[in-house]
């Protein structure tokens, strides 16, 4: 039997933060000196806390860890991308401790002053199960709670400072979208992470992306498409079937309209499966009058899944198709497959 999870910095609101902080014998302006070394300053450790006094310090260390989760395992690609495994307790006396994965993917130029790109997850495991991704393999374990998703960008920021952000990793986004909110509150007001620099992927459920588009902060969106075809999107997008390409460009459209910001279309190219020209062909038909980007990206082959990669030169005719139907289309190799951190390949159980 696992302990259930209890309590860290992270997962009180301010106001209960302060009135713990009381309790330990201190005072209420102490518990935001305490947020801000956490989230402003990325403070791990309350014995480097110095602005607390040292008792509470020690009673702080003995009665709230600050975070909830542990980095079990970290894998560092060649590229120099890292993959973490972030396993968070038990919810439940019952109950099995959870893991997602979070890949911190450097700039291509070590000496660029930009931050890294941060992909963090948003389910344990994933309900959508799409063919292709290992992530869905086993389904839906549970929902992240809003600070699980905030310690897994304390836990990225703890490897080197970020400028992006990307919610891609494990679990569909949309389908967890309070926890998600509010995660995303705090990593905008408090970690200063800028909303333009948070990109939330979904496959589109048409009323949740409306939804969204009325949400706060203001993040970009991406929505994987992986077809044209609705036949084909229902086997590759299992819990869309029967929602029609046209109602998921609609809610695309409309969170254009109320948000001001295009829409990035994901396609995944699967070698044989959805590359064709023709594909591209009706891709461009459906995307030419739109305000959008299409992001590809060639599959990154995972054992057992019967899927392959396409080749490079197929890969840019299908770009310069959608380009030259007038349709904005950038092409992207994706960093730390040797280390199997690219889009599709996280897995819940291990790096
Ligand atoms: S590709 Fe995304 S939506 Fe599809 S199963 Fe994987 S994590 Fe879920």
């Amino acid at each position: 039997m696992n302990a259930p999870s209890r309590p860290s910095l992270t997962s009180l609101s301010a106001d209960a933060l302060s009135a713990r902080v009381v309790e330990l014998g201190g005072k209420p302006f102490h518990a935001r000196v305490a947020r801000r070394e956490v989230y402003e300053r990325g403070v791990l450790d309350y014995s480097a806390m110095t602005g607390l006094p040292s008792a509470l310090r020690d009673a702080l260390t003995a009665e709230l860890p600050i975070l909830s989760s542990a980095v079990t395992t970290s894998r560092i690609a060649r590229d120099r991308t890292t993959k973490l495994l972030v396993e968070f307790p038990a919810t439940a006396p019952d109950a099995r401790p959870s893991s997602v994965e979070v890949v911190h993917i450097p700039p291509h130029d070590p000496d660029s002053p930009k931050g890294a790109t941060l992909c963090v997850s948003s389910q344990c495991g994933c309900p959508v199960g799409c063919p292709f991704c290992a992530s869905g393999l086993e389904g839906l374990e549970r929902n992240l709670e809003a600070h699980e998703i905030v310690e897994q960008f304390l836990h990225g920021r703890a490897i080197g400072p970020l400028s992006r952000s990307v919610v891609m990793g494990i679990g569909e986004p949309l389908l967890n979208f309070d926890a998600v909110q509010a995660a995303l509150a705090v990593v905008h007001d408090d970690l200063g992470l800028g909303a333009r620099k948070i990109t939330l992927s979904t496959v589109g459920f048409p009323e949740r992306v409306r939804r969204a588009a009325r949400s706060s902060p203001r993040f970009q969106l991406a929505i994987s498409l992986h077809t044209p075809d609705d036949e084909q999107r229902d086997e590759l997008v299992p819990a869309m079937k029967g929602v029609p390409i046209a109602e998921v460009l609609a809610a695309g459209d409309d969170w254009f309209e109320v948000t001001g910001r295009e829409v990035t279309y994901e396609y995944v190219l699967l070698g044989g499966v959805n590359d064709s020209a023709q594909h591209a062909g009706r891709l461009a038909r459906r995307l030419a009058s739109r305000r959008a980007t299409v992001n590809l990206i060639p599959y990154n082959p995972t054992q057992g899944l019967g899927f392959a990669r396409p080749d490079a030169k197929a890969a840019e005719a299908f770009r310069t198709l959608l380009d030259e139907a007038g349709v904005v289309a950038t092409l992207r190799w994706s960093r730390g497959l040797e280390g199997s951190a690219a889009c599709g390949q996280l897995r819940a159980g291990g790096v």
